[in-house]
C-alpha cells in the first residue's frame, strides 16, 4: 500500500553502541510489516560477511536488508521500486555520507516514512556526521542509553578499547564498550583539560 498523499516522516533512533538502536529499528520495521506496509531496509557495507543480507542487533534480532556501499547505491536500489515502498529503514547511518540527509528529505516529499538508526557520537565523544543533521530534520528523535560496563550507570558514550584511533573499526569483538559520562575516557587514560576543570569544581569525584 502506497502512502503518497501523506507528508512523510523521519524517525531517528540514536545513542551509543549497545543502546538497542538496531533492536528498536527492527521492532518498528516489523510492526510496519504487521500493518502490511511495504518495508525496505538498508545497511552500509562494512565488510561483515556474516551480516551481508540483514540488519542485526547484538541481541540477535534480524530483518532482511540490502547492503549498500554508499548513499548513491542506496538511491539506485530504492528508486526503481519507490512507488511500491511505504517504509524505509536504514541502520548504522553514521557510515553514510552527508548526501543521505537530502535523500531522506526527498523521500518524505514522496510520502515515505523513513526510520534511521545511527551512533550520535564517535569514540572520541564528538558528533558523528551525518547523524546530527538527521536529528535536526527529524519528526521524532529517540535517544537511547546503554549500560556502563564499569559502573552500571546509564551509558551515553562508546568507549574504544585498545590503541587504534581509526574512526571506522567495526566487527572487531571486544573493541568497544558502553560507558557513562564519568567512566568514559576518550583519549585512553589521558585526562582531558575539561575533566580536570570539572574536578576543580567538585563535579567529578
Ligand atoms: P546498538 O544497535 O545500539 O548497538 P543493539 O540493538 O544491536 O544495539 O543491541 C542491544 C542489545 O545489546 C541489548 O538488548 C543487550 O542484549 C546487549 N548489550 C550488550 N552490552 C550491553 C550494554 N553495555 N548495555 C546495554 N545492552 C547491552
Ligand atoms: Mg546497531
Ligand atoms: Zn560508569
Amino acid at each position: 500500500m502506497s502512502q503518497d498523499s501523506s507528508p512523510g516522516r523521519i524517525e531517528v533512533i540514536t545513542g551509543p553502541m549497545f543502546s538497542g538502536k538496531s533492536e528498536e529499528l527492527i521492532r518498528r520495521l516489523k510492526r510496519a510489516q504487521i500493518a502490511r506496509r511495504c518495508v525496505l531496509c538498508f545497511r552500509p557495507d562494512l565488510n561483515l560477511s556474516s551480516y551481508r543480507t540483514s540488519i542485526a542487533s547484538h541481541g540477535a534480532q534480524t530483518i532482511n536488508a540490502y547492503v549498500v556501499a554508499n548513499t548513491g547505491e542506496l538511491k539506485e536500489a530504492l528508486l526503481p521500486v519507490i512507488q511500491d515502498v511505504d517504509v524505509i529503514g536504514i541502520d548504522d547511518a553514521q557510515f553514510f555520507d552527508a548526501s543521505l540527509v537530502r535523500l531522506v528529505i526527498e523521500l518524505t516529499h514522496m510520502g515515505k516514512r523513513v526510520l534511521i538508526s545511527g551512533l550520535d557520537t564517535t569514540f572520541a565523544g564528538e558528533p558523528f556526521p551525518p547523524i546530527p543533521d538527521l536529528l535536526a530534520v527529524a519528526d521524532e528523535v529517540v535517544k537511547l542509553s546503554a549500560v556502563c560496563m564499569l559502573c552500571g550507570a546509564p551509558a551515553v558514550h562508546t568507549q574504544r578499547l585498545g590503541p587504534s584511533q581509526s574512526l571506522v573499526l567495526v566487527g572487531t569483538e571486544g573493541a568497544y564498550e558502553a560507558r557513562c559520562r564519568l567512566c568514559f575516557q576518550p583519549y585512553h587514560g589521558e585526562h582531558e583539560p575539561e575533566q580536570l576543570e570539572m574536578q576543580g569544581l567538585g563535579v567529578r569525584s
